[in-house]
């Protein structure tokens, strides 16, 4: 099995106008996320960013993305209705995504699971530890018990989503909150995952634990070969008895 074309799609704006930002990211998220994949093995690995034409996301882009790493905050509803539904559709058919962090308010993922999406959250001094609840899964590999991270972003619970197909992580926070912060999903043919650390204040993607479990997660949510799919009339593979097919 070839490793997974994988397009890492950053909105980009909190990186050029704000210098916190930069001061962590100054080449963008998108370029630090990348880069920690190709040092996991992944070689094929572009990325895409909101101003691009189309924002980086043509049909042909997406034809040739088998994962879709998604970072997005405060433009969420810049995104064209068009991409959207082109992600959308790319997702039925098998294209793997995995949502990072604020991406839980993305059209995108919105659209893919039917509900709100809402949570709580605060900036302020937490520390986060991710407990693994679901060691066996590819995307928990060589991650160990739990993951900490020394200061995050809070989000915590309810997070309005459906019930995950798995849950991987659980987050826990020093303000006492816990918060569902690795789940899996399965929409048409695609796999979706949402990983919840990566607040664009800290260093989070510079994290060997939070660099392996996205790695982890491409290879996962790559597409399964299988049949096209397939829908509407057809004939039968048997003959069928004799009727008026009433
Ligand atoms: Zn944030």
């Amino acid at each position: 099995m070839p490793e997974p074309r994988v397009t890492v799609w950053n909105e980009y704006r909190h990186e050029l106008d704000n210098p916190r930002v930069s001061a962590v990211y100054p080449q963008g998220i998108h370029a630090v996320i990348a880069e920690s994949l190709r040092s996991h093995g992944l070689s094929e690995v572009r990325t895409a960013t909101l101003d691009e034409p189309e924002h980086g996301l043509s049909a042909e882009a997406l034809a040739q993305t088998d994962v879709l790493v998604w970072w997005g905050h405060k433009a969420h509803g810049e995104v064209q209705d068009e991409v959207v539904e082109r992600v959308v559709t790319r997702v039925l058919g098998g294209m793997g995504l995995i949502v990072l962090h604020s991406g839980h308010f993305s059209k995108v993922f919105k659209r893919l699971m039917g509900t709100g999406c809402d949570l709580k959250w605060r900036e302020a001094t937490d520390k986060e530890r991710l407990w693994v609840v679901n060691p066996g899964h590819p995307i928990a590999q060589g991650v160990g018990e739990y993951l900490e991270l020394a200061a995050e972003e809070m989000y915590g619970e309810h997070f309005d989503i459906p019930a995950p197909d798995e849950l991987i992580f659980v987050s826990w926070f020093t303000g006492g909150e816990v918060f569902r912060s690795g789940c899996t999903f399965t929409r048409g043919s695609g796999k979706v995952f949402y990983f919840r650390p990566g607040h664009e204040t800290y260093p989070t993607y510079f994290h060997e634990g939070v660099q392996r479990v996205i790695a982890n997660a491409a290879r996962w949510a790559a597409p399964t070969a299988s049949a096209p799919r397939s829908f509407g009339n057809r004939q039968p593979l048997e003959v069928l008895p004799a009727g008026d097919g009433q």
